[in-house]
């Protein structure tokens, strides 16, 4: 609700005056249990700090984040560390957070031991070869060392590593950019597979409209920190509103070359958070930007049942100066 996370900016060499960078600037969503919200836009929109904001990875500097009717916000550390191991978050490079000095069972022992402490070794081991198998990882490989393994079969340790300590939500910050087309889909439908096996609820995080697409059931489009329109994801595809939105989607290859669509091209590039244009922060860019747009910033509005969007195109009556 209203989540903000704001960067101070460090004072320059030549004194410029400092500031902040608003990399998440009042986003407020719901994430239903067991769905998967994709949160889509360019690099740079504020979608992974938005994630790990809701994680407290980086603390917040405003708002509120209810997770099953706990507010994460405020909560003191020692609670937070209980309720952590609900909530997971995968990596586009999990071979960056994998121990390189650890075999593939010790890193998932570590995890598991987290859930279980009282575990013996026995146990461990029969829960680490479990795991293995549900990720589709060969047991056999359980002694490896992470640099054994291929991209997608590090992802899939990724996986294992976050499912162990059995979380409700998981954070999956564009955890396919970094494969091969091929593996993208085996990882996609892998992890379509557990949500329906273990309940899992994703927030799924990507600048690729193509995966999004396949992953999530509601779709939330993100712009300099905003959320401009945010829907499922069939209303999305068939009537996007926001004209960023349209931008984003002209680019889609469709599935049927005869049906013509117009390639919206986005002039300019998006501007930087530490100095966000006045009013709407795409009217620099929006071929529908009209005077209002660089005075008054639009306010979120429900155009229909679960249906919002940010822009004054829509809902004229509600303006507000
Ligand atoms: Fe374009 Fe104005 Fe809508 Fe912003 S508010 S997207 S500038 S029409
Ligand atoms: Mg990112």
């Amino acid at each position: 609700d209203n989540l903000k996370t704001y960067f101070p900016l460090k004072k320059g060499f030549f004194g410029q005056p400092s500031g902040h960078v608003k990399a998440v600037d009042g986003v407020s969503f719901r994430l239903k249990q067991g769905e998967t919200l994709g949160i889509v836009g360019e690099s740079g929109c504020g979608k992974s700090t938005t994630g790990r904001s809701i994680l407290r990875l980086v603390e917040p500097s405003d708002g509120s984040v209810r997770f099953g009717g706990e507010e994460l916000i405020d909560m003191p550390q020692a609670r937070l560390r209980e309720m952590r191991s609900q909530m997971q978050i995968i990596f586009q490079d999990p071979y960056a957070s994998l121990n390189p000095r650890l075999t593939v069972s010790s890193i998932l022992a570590e995890a598991l031991r987290v859930g279980e402490p009282q575990s013996d070794v026995r146990h461990l081991r029969q829960m680490v070869m479990e795991l293995l198998a549900m990720v589709g990882l060969n047991p056999s490989h359980a002694d490896r060392y992470p640099h054994e393994f291929s991209g997608g079969q590090r992802q899939r340790i990724g996986i294992a590593r976050a499912i162990a300590v059995k979380p409700k939500l998981i954070v999956a910050d564009e955890p396919v950019s970094a494969l091969d087309v091929s593996i993208q889909a085996q990882i996609l439908n892998l992890l379509q597979d557990l949500q329906e096996e273990l309940g899992l609820t994703y927030l799924f995080i990507s600048h690729d409209l193509g995966v999004i697409r396949h992953i999530s059931d509601r779709i939330a489009v993100m712009y300099l920190g905003r959320i401009v329109e945010i829907t499922d994801k069939k209303r999305l595809f068939a009537e996007p509103l926001h004209p960023y939105t349209q931008a984003l989607m002209s680019a889609v290859p469709v599935p049927n070359p005869n049906q013509k669509k117009e390639r919206i091209v986005l002039g300019g590039d998006v501007p930087s958070p530490a100095n966000p244009p006045t009013g709407c922060a795409f009217h620099p860019r929006c071929r529908h930007a009209m005077d209002i747009c660089r005075r008054v910033r639009p306010v979120e509005m429900a155009v229909a049942h679960d249906h919002m969007v940010a822009c004054h195109l829509y809902g004229a009556d509600e303006r507000s100066e």
